[in-house]
């Protein structure tokens, strides 16, 4: 039986200085077998040592690592992972090194960093290990892939940005778009038949019971600290969208 640890959430925070790309870094346990999904920003690098510390583990003892997409917000820390397998589609690979124009979450570096690492390619009905299964969800990106986990005798879905967050149900689709939109409506609507649990990308843990969304759970409150040490802070302002603005920039298959 496999067991699933959040190491880092997932949170949507954006300001007028930039984005924070806070994704979801996800542990399975599996006996012997310590399985990474995502591996987050490089500003999360400290916390996830942490977090791993928490657990007694160091990033030596991780053995897999799964990449559900390359945006630099889910996988600038798997530099970390040397003795894994890194697990990504073929597909994603091929996105990172000619990426939609308008999407500045990818970058060749990423795909320079995976040519040094065991990289291997995975795709639908890949099993990873018993209970544990790759699925296609392109759309959000070319190659993006979602982990189905069997966890405590019920379906478990680690959705990357496929379906970032509880907004994308009631939406249909992700906030972000760079691939293509009917991929990415499919994608959605595959999730969702998938499973009543969603890991999601940029949001906590949560399960849908006929209309209703409920976190599992996480962080209800995070702390932000002005570290301007002669004073004059710049004051914070904080306010939740409910009507996240979308960014579909989606490229023409070919
Ligand atoms: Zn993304």
């Amino acid at each position: 039986m496999a067991r699933l640890d959040i190491l880092t959430y997932g949170f949507a925070f954006i300001s007028d200085q930039g984005t924070f790309g806070f994704s979801s870094i996800s542990l399975i346990t599996q006996g012997y077998r310590k399985i990474l999904i995502d591996t987050g920003p490089a500003s999360r690098r400290q916390l996830l040592y942490k977090a791993l510390e928490s657990k007694n583990l160091s990033p030596e003892d991780i053995d897999t690592v799964i990449l559900t997409h390359l945006h630099w917000d889910h996988c600038q820390n798997t530099d970390l992972f040397t003795n894994a397998r890194i697990l990504l589609h073929p597909r994603e690979l091929d996105y990172a090194r000619n990426p939609n124009a308008g999407d500045v979450n990818a970058a060749w570096y990423i795909a320079a960093m995976m040519d040094k690492m065991k990289a291997e390619p995975v795709s639908e009905g890949d099993s990873v290990a018993d209970g544990i299964s790759i699925i296609d969800t392109p759309g959000h990106t070319k190659g993006h892939i979602s982990v189905v986990v069997e966890i405590d005798g019920e379906t478990a879905t680690v959705t990357g940005d496929a379906l970032p967050d509880t907004g994308t149900i009631a939406r249909g689709v992700p906030y972000n778009v760079f691939w293509d939109m009917k991929d990415a409506r499919e994608s959605v609507e595959k999730i969702l038949d998938t499973s009543k649990i969603f890991y999601p990308g940029h949001d906590r843990p949560f399960r849908i019971e006929g209309q209703t969304t409920t976190h599992l759970h996480g962080p209800s409150q995070i702390e932000v600290v002005d570290s301007n040490e002669g004073g004059h802070a710049t004051a914070l302002a904080y306010r939740v969208d409910s009507h996240r603005r979308v960014n579909h920039d989606p490229v023409q298959k070919e």
